[in-house]
């Protein structure tokens, strides 16, 4: 599948929101967001100005996206499957987003960006109940025990995103065992649990979706 190749910083910068896609760049000074610059040409406050109904649906769509590292048509495939869920499809969509192995694996501090994460996933160095999935899209269930593989405990990116966990531990719904570099799924978060998502308004990604 055709993956965003572009410079990342400026996904950002359209999106006016610190989207946290470079890991420990993002925390640091060097995250242009922070310099409060805008994409090259375009005026933020100009264009916000002229958005529609549709634009800034569209745009929250882009930002969900784009913080969990997916293109359209995968992102739109979780939405309908959101949609046939019991219950309320916006936070359906966050439970399925969060189940992503590539986005476990970032919770879990086993990398520091969702990019590097599924970039571990790809090539082979996560485990889920002990067999390896290299697929990012793969969907932690309940209870699910992620692991690094024995033969990748070494590798320096996962030890070094492992310090995070010092600082700020994991979100509730996940256990770390930051020694053993394996962790647990507890539970699907609600979405008042996904507290720095929490100015997402999923509710307009699915006016979107339903025009
Ligand atoms: Fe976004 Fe991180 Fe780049 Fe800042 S450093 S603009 S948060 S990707």
């Amino acid at each position: 599948m055709a993956r965003y190749t572009g410079p990342v910083c400026r996904l950002c910068r359209t999106e006016q929101k610190k989207l946290m896609l470079k890991g420990d760049r993002c925390k640091s000074d060097k995250c242009p967001i922070n310099k409060k610059r805008a994409a090259p040409g375009k005026d933020p406050k100009a264009r916000m100005g002229k958005r529609s109904d549709y634009g800034i649906q569209l745009r929250e769509k882009q930002k969900l996206k784009r913080i969990y590292g997916m293109q359209e048509k995968q992102f739109k495939l979780f939405f309908e499957r959101a949609l046939r869920m019991p219950g309320i499809t916006g936070e359906n969509l966050f439970a399925l987003l969060e189940r992503r192995l590539d986005n476990v694996v970032y919770r879990l501090r086993f990398a520091v960006s969702r990019s590097q994460a599924r970039q571990l996933v790809l090539h082979g160095h996560v485990t889920v109940n002990g067999k390896r999935v290299n697929i990012p899209s793969y969907l932690v269930k309940r209870e699910d025990e992620i692991a690094i593989d024995e033969k990748s405990k070494d590798i320096a990116l996962v030890k070094d995103a492992l310090k995070e966990f010092g600082k700020s531990g994991v979100m509730p719904w996940l256990r770390l065992d930051p020694d053993a570099m394996k962790g647990a799924f507890l539970a699907v978060p609600r979405r008042n649990d996904i507290t720095d998502l929490a100015d997402i308004k999923e509710q307009m990604i699915v006016e979107l979706y339903s025009k």
